[in-house]
């Protein structure tokens, strides 16, 4: 049984795919203008480890995830780069990719994207204009009128008083033309801004909002009722209790059985922000001399529900990223455990993993992995992870025991999606980097330059790594 905390009723529910096979869901997707930073990865991670979790509880996934390809940031960057929206959206999908790719994150099954649902949005947007639940403005918009939709407010437990007269202090959408603050728009009128970016309509030129896309893709691809549905805390509002009024009045059924939100990523305690200059991507994180492996296993050390603080800089204003030199600490440990069974077994292979994997039978792991089906605990598996990893002593073990134990082991890292470094570490590729923070450090030790030789000495054992000198020049290896 898996329990997973439910953002609409604020309880722990079981999970069972509503048609008793196929547990469908959707994630919202990243906005395709720029490559998706670690805040985004913490919620893509933890939906991925989610998954495994369904899967290797014997439960058939199906995970849609949308690509935001159309939006004010999308057309705006494109524009300013003077490309097209899809070479533009197309070169940052990509990127995305590549980087899920790195962190091991599997594909979700299907990965439509906004641009190529219009049809499906219009045909949306008819539907609501005749339930007189949507209007035309004077602009050539589309707005979804709030107040006609009982339950608004329902999934955030806002008043929809409050949000009629502005009183919450949030305010939607306020570019165009509307009858109440609190109205959104599902078909945006096309502006001289928006260039070649528009489609037609039956109420003129434009373009479709951003709830829009994501309901009318979830009822193209999983139906009226789906299993969960998901996204960073800040989908709660507006994005996510729009989807449900726009779903809900087209369809008359509940959207999601599920709703399952995750808390956000902060650096050294704040909001992640280009212009507070803390604003990181696997891409720093690697170029840092750390391994997106490294990473992932920083991202998933805290539980879903609470907020996880990446401490990149220190007090002097330094980065030296601490939480990545303990998760390369941590990996290394969980290499040498695999390393030291695997010895113990003497053959190299599969050792019972695909067996482990459908049969259940987990050695001392198995509690790891019942950690994550307990609100996708993941910090709770790591520990019960170390603590079993603490108590198996090669030594003293037969063959069989530590085939049962490996494969054990192997389908939790499965489950976490943790891949370990295969080699002895000096065998660790060195970012260029690294090397180029090494080399200076040798000149400026054959110039008796001290203090700045000690300087980037310090530097490099804060990124995970060991200078020494040899009789030739110097070595670099990860520090242990
Ligand atoms: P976006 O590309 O901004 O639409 O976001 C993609 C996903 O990342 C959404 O589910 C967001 O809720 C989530 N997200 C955005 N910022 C953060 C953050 N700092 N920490 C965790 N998740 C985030
Ligand atoms: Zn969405």
């Amino acid at each position: 049984m898996i329990r997973l905390f439910d953002t609409m009723t604020r309880e722990l529910r079981g999970l069972s795919p509503l048609d008793g096979e196929v547990f469908r869901f959707y994630c919202c997707g990243p906005t395709v203008y720029g490559p998706a930073h670690i805040g985004n990865f913490r919620t893509f991670v933890l939906q991925d480890v989610f998954r495994r979790t369904l899967e290797l509880s014997g439960i058939k996934a199906y995970h849609v995830r949308n690509l935001t390809d159309v939006d004010d940031k999308t057309i705006r960057n494109s524009e300013a780069a003077g490309k097209s929206l899809k070479e533009f959206t197309d070169f940052w999908r990509d990127q995305f990719h590549e980087d899920c790719n790195k962190l091991n994150n599997l594909m979700p099954h299907l990965e439509p994207s906004a641009v190529e649902h219009i049809p499906h949005q219009i045909k949306m947007i008819e539907e609501l204009v005749g339930k007189g639940n949507a209007y035309r403005s004077d602009d050539g918009s589309v707005y979804y009128k709030v107040s006609s939709f009982e339950d608004y407010g329902r999934l955030s437990r806002l008043d929809q008083r409050e949000l009629r007269d502005g009183a919450s202090g949030v305010v939607t959408d306020d570019e165009y033309e509307k009858d109440s603050v609190a109205d959104f728009a599902l078909w945006k009128g096309r502006r001289e801004e928006d260039g070649d970016n528009y489609w037609e309509s039956p109420w003129g030129q434009g373009r479709p909002g951003w709830h829009l896309e994501c309901s009318a893709m979830c009822r193209e691809y999983l139906g009226d009722t789906f299993d969960l549905h998901s996204g960073g805390v800040d989908l709660v509002f507006p994005h996510h209790e729009n989807e449900i009024a726009q779903s809900e009045a087209c369809t008359g059924c509940e959207m999601a059985e599920h709703w399952f939100h995750l808390t956000h990523l902060l650096v050294d305690g704040g909001k992640m922000s280009k212009s507070a200059g803390n604003f990181y991507t696997l891409n720093h994180v690697i170029e840092a001399g750390f391994s997106s492996a490294e990473l992932r296993y920083v991202l998933i050390s805290a539980h879903y529900r609470q907020s996880l603080n990446f401490v990149a800089k220190d007090k002097d204003g330094i980065e030296n990223f601490p939480a990545l030199s303990a998760a390369r600490q941590a990996l290394q440990r969980l290499a040498k455990f695999e390393r030291s069974m695997q010895k113990v077994i003497g053959v190299d292979g599969d050792n019972g993993f695909e067996e482990a994997k459908k049969v259940g039978n987990l050695g001392t792991f198995a509690e790891a992995l019942n950690a994550l089906r307990e609100d996708l605990n993941t910090p709770d598996a790591l520990g019960r992870v170390f603590t079993a990893v603490k108590g198996l002593k090669a030594a003293a073990m037969t063959p069989e025991e530590a085939a049962v134990e490996l494969a054990g082991f192997r389908v939790v890292m499965h489950a976490l999606g943790i891949e370990l470094p295969q080699e002895e570490t000096s065998h660790v590729e060195i970012p260029t980097k690294i090397t180029e923070k090494a080399h200076a450090r040798w000149e400026a030790k054959q110039a008796k330059e001290w203090d700045e030789a000690d300087r980037l000495r310090e530097e490099l054992a804060a990124a995970g790594w060991e200078v020494k000198d040899t009789k030739e020049g110097f070595e670099i290896c990860p520090k242990n």
